[in-house]
Parts: C-alpha cells; sequence; structure tokens
C-alpha cells in the first residue's frame, strides 16, 4: 500500500540548519555579492549591523559553515508541529489525469498557520539570548507578524508590528492572533513615525506596502534603546532556518522511495522556496543532481521575472545597507493582491544569484488563474491554501500537464507554505467574480 502522508517522529527534525552558502564556495566557487553600506560603498561589517540584529544573527549572515546546529531549545519548540507531513497528492494527480507524482510539504502545520514560525522561534530565541526585551518588525499578509508574536510570548519578549495597511484590512482577524499572542499592531503607514507621518501627509489613504512597514520597524528599533529588529525573509540567516523544511522533505521522500525532478515554491521575499529547495540545491551543486527548481511569483510583483539584478535598498526610506537583488525599485507599491506575502519590491540575494546563475527557473502568474488552482487544490487535497501557496500550486498543476501531454512520469514536490483560513477574503471574492 502507498501512503498519502509520509511523516517523521520527533527525533527526526533536524539537528542543523543547512548552509547553501558553503556549496556554493565549495562547489561554484563563487558566492553573492556583499550588502554595502550606502554610505561608503563598502561592504558592511557586523559594527553596521549589531544596532538591529544579535551577533549570532549577523554570524549566520556571512557564515561559511557547512552545518549550523539547532539549539535544543529552539528544537523543543519545534516539536509543537514538526515535522510536518509530506504528503502525495493522489487526488489531485487523478483529477489532473497526469502520470507525475505530486508531493507537497505542508507548512501550514505550523500553529500560525505557515513556514515563518521555523525562523521566527529561531530568531526569538538568539535575540533572547543576548537580553533583547523589545522585538519590532514588519508583517504583510500578517503571517510573519502572527509568527514573531507567538515566537516571542514563548520567550517572554515583547513585539511592535507594522501591518502593511491594505492587508490589515483584507484580514483584521490576522491582528486578533498578533493581539492574542500578545504583540501591539500598528497599521502601516502608521502616525507612530517620522517617515509614516511623512507619507501620511501627501497620501492619506496609502495602501501601505511592505517596504515602508520595513522602514517604520527600523526607525522604531533605532530610536528606542534596547529593541531589536526582526525581518521574515530575505536575508540569509532568514533562508537558512528554513532548511528544516528541505531537510524533512529530503528524508520522506526518501521513505517513500523517491527523488524530485521538479521542486517548486512561490516567491515573496524568497524563504519559503529557499526551505524546501536549499536541501536539493546542494545535491545539485555537489552531484550535478538534473533536479530543476521553480519560484513562481504574482505578475503585479514580478522581482525575478521583470526586476533588475542590482544594488538596492531593502526598505522604502532607504534605511536598509544595499542589497544585491532582482528588484522593482525600493518605491515600487505592488497592487493590493490577496498574496500579500508576494508584495516584496526586491527578492533575496541568495535567491537572486541562483536565478542569474541559472540554477533555477522563474515564472510569474496572473491573480485570477492562481485562485482557479487554489480552489481546484481545495476540490481534491480538502486544504484550502494561502494565497501566496496557490501561486505554487498553478506551477505544480502546469507542470503536472505537461508531464501528461509528454507521456511522462515526473516527480514534483513543492511547498505548501501555509494555509488560507485567514484569507477567506480573496477567496470570496474569486467565487463570486470580482477579483
Ligand atoms: C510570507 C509568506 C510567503 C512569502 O514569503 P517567502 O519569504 O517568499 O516565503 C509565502 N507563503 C506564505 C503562506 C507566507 O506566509
Amino acid at each position: 500500500m502507498k501512503n498519502t502522508k509520509i511523516t517523521l517522529s520527533d527525533s527526526e527534525i533536524p539537528e542543523y540548519y543547512l548552509n547553501i552558502s558553503y556549496y556554493l564556495s565549495k562547489y561554484l566557487k563563487k558566492l553573492p555579492e556583499p550588502p554595502l553600506n550606502p554610505g561608503t560603498k563598502k561592504p558592511v561589517g557586523p559594527a553596521d549591523l549589531s544596532a538591529i540584529f544579535p551577533m549570532e544573527l549577523i554570524k549566520q549572515e556571512v557564515s561559511l559553515e557547512e552545518k549550523i546546529r539547532i539549539p535544543e531549545e529552539v528544537r523543543e519548540l519545534y516539536k509543537l508541529y514538526r515535522p510536518t507531513p509530506l504528503i502525495r497528492a493522489f487526488r489531485l494527480e487523478k483529477f489532473l489525469d497526469t502520470p507525475a507524482h505530486i508531493y507537497y510539504k505542508y507548512e501550514g502545520a505550523a500553529p500560525t498557520g505557515a513556514h515563518k514560525l521555523n525562523t521566527a522561534i529561531a530568531q526569538a530565541y538568539y535575540n533572547k539570548k543576548e537580553g533583547v526585551k523589545t522585538l519590532a518588525t514588519e508583517t504583510g499578509a500578517g503571517q510573519w507578524g502572527s509568527a514573531l508574536a507567538l515566537a516571542a510570548n514563548f520567550f517572554e519578549m515583547k513585539l511592535v508590528v507594522f501591518m502593511v495597511r491594505v492587508s490589515l484590512d483584507q484580514k483584521p482577524f490576522r491582528k486578533t492572533v498578533m493581539e492574542t499572542y500578545g504583540a501591539e499592531v500598528f497599521a502601516s503607514p502608521s502616525e507612530k513615525t517620522e517617515f509614516g507621518k511623512k507619507i501620511l501627509k501627501t497620501n492619506p489613504d496609502h495602501p501601505g506596502s511592505l517596504g515602508i512597514a520595513i522602514s517604520e520597524a527600523l526607525e522604531t528599533v533605532v530610536k528606542n534603546k534596547g529593541y531589536k529588529y526582526s525581518l521574515g525573509s530575505v536575508l540569509n540567516h532568514v533562508l537558512l532556518h528554513q532548511t528544516v523544511v528541505g531537510l524533512e522533505a529530503k528524508k520522506q521522500m526518501e521513505k517513500d522511495g523517491e527523488y524530485p525532478d521538479v521542486i517548486i515554491g512561490c516567491v515573496g521575499g524568497g524563504s519559503n522556496f529557499a526551505g524546501i529547495a536549499f536541501p536539493f540545491m546542494t545535491d545539485k551543486l555537489k552531484a550535478k543532481k538534473k533536479v530543476r527548481f521553480i519560484g513562481v511569483e504574482p505578475s503585479s510583483c514580478p522581482s525575478l521575472t521583470k526586476g533588475r539584478y542590482k544594488y538596492d535598498f531593502g526598505d522604502t526610506a532607504q534605511m536598509t545597507p544595499l542589497l544585491k537583488m532582482h528588484t522593482l525599485g525600493s518605491d515600487f507599491v505592488p497592487s493590493p493582491i490577496h498574496a500579500g506575502g508576494l508584495r516584496y519590491h526586491g527578492m533575496a540575494p541568495l535567491i537572486s544569484f541562483l536565478y542569474n546563475e541559472k540554477l533555477m527557473e522563474a515564472v510569474a502568474y496572473e491573480q485570477n488563474p492562481v485562485f482557479q488552482a487554489g480552489v481546484d487544490f481545495a476540490r481534491t487535497e480538502g486544504i484550502i491554501p494561502a494565497p501566496e501557496s496557490n501561486h505554487a500550486i498553478k506551477a505544480t498543476i502546469d507542470e503536472a500537464l505537461k508531464a501528461k501531454k509528454e507521456g511522462k512520469k515526473k516527480i514534483i514536490l513543492f511547498n505548501l507554505s501555509g494555509h488560507g483560513l485567514l484569507d477567506l477574503n480573496g477567496y470570496d471574492k474569486f467565487l463570486h467574480k470580482k477579483l
């Protein structure tokens, strides 16, 4: 009998994070270009970053070690929801009548509903260990804010969240989730910061953007002693923490006797894609495995497929170091699509680098076909996916249909980054043809 769910025991939670930079430097003999200080145009040093991040995360940001041990306290909290299941989408395969085998890693199983908790727990832990009392952050769809709110609560720290206004209007209950865990939440742009006030003065109805919310969180950290900043995606250490997803998935696929031909994830800042992809990408770098990787983005915020690969700011107020990445420009304000987590002007430097090196591919889709894919998935597999994850599902369905046309068996693995039970507003609009 073939298993539908491939599960692991608590003791099989990975003991280390896997560092792609080690493999890039060893096998490709090349690394992404470093972040630059915008003033001097010199690479930023640990001192530049220590005002906003704890030292351990700064070290991880530049580490070339192959493996970074996951602290026992962090693994203990991972046990609340990890290992997450790997599920064979038999019913979706049948619906598509495809010879492809489709597997998905279900990160929606986390208590806050998405993969974000994997890094939130680690970041809260390292901040706590270095004596930080309050964290500040931004959130788009609210997934990151919810995850960090829970993690900060576990480690008895305070959290201030700037939530992109349009997302807050679309998903008011996310604020309730964050407040339930004890966080303080402001709609961004807000009256709480100078930058927020400046934007509201010229446009009181500004929908907000991740770039603006990041600026507000950074301003708050710089102005308040004992505060540190936490980012939910984009940076190397965030992508590193997400590798628990792919490390587990690899073990689970092995258990099922398969190895993926194609690995798919949606890309906002790049962290859930990195999480599922990097532990397989290392095989490609090391053993020249012929696996393909596809990052999927919305047509309305196409950082990889339409953006330029250049140095740009990570936020709108231009407070961050310059990052070498695929970007639409730090002042780009994407249209208010429901996949709030994919509305970021830039892309992780590591993902941008891999794309530029042609080690991965990217595709962009319009909102309506993406929601249709989510509805097809819900009706076959049961789970209502996050609108972000629907992008990965759309690409998976297209790959499975291609396999059918070519009469090829193809093994597809995708990351179901989160569930959509707090995104029903978007589904409602789609189902009633109001998108
Ligand atoms: C935040 C989020 C994303 C996008 O962020 P990445 O860093 O690209 O993973 C995707 N899916 C869900 C469910 C999210 O919450």
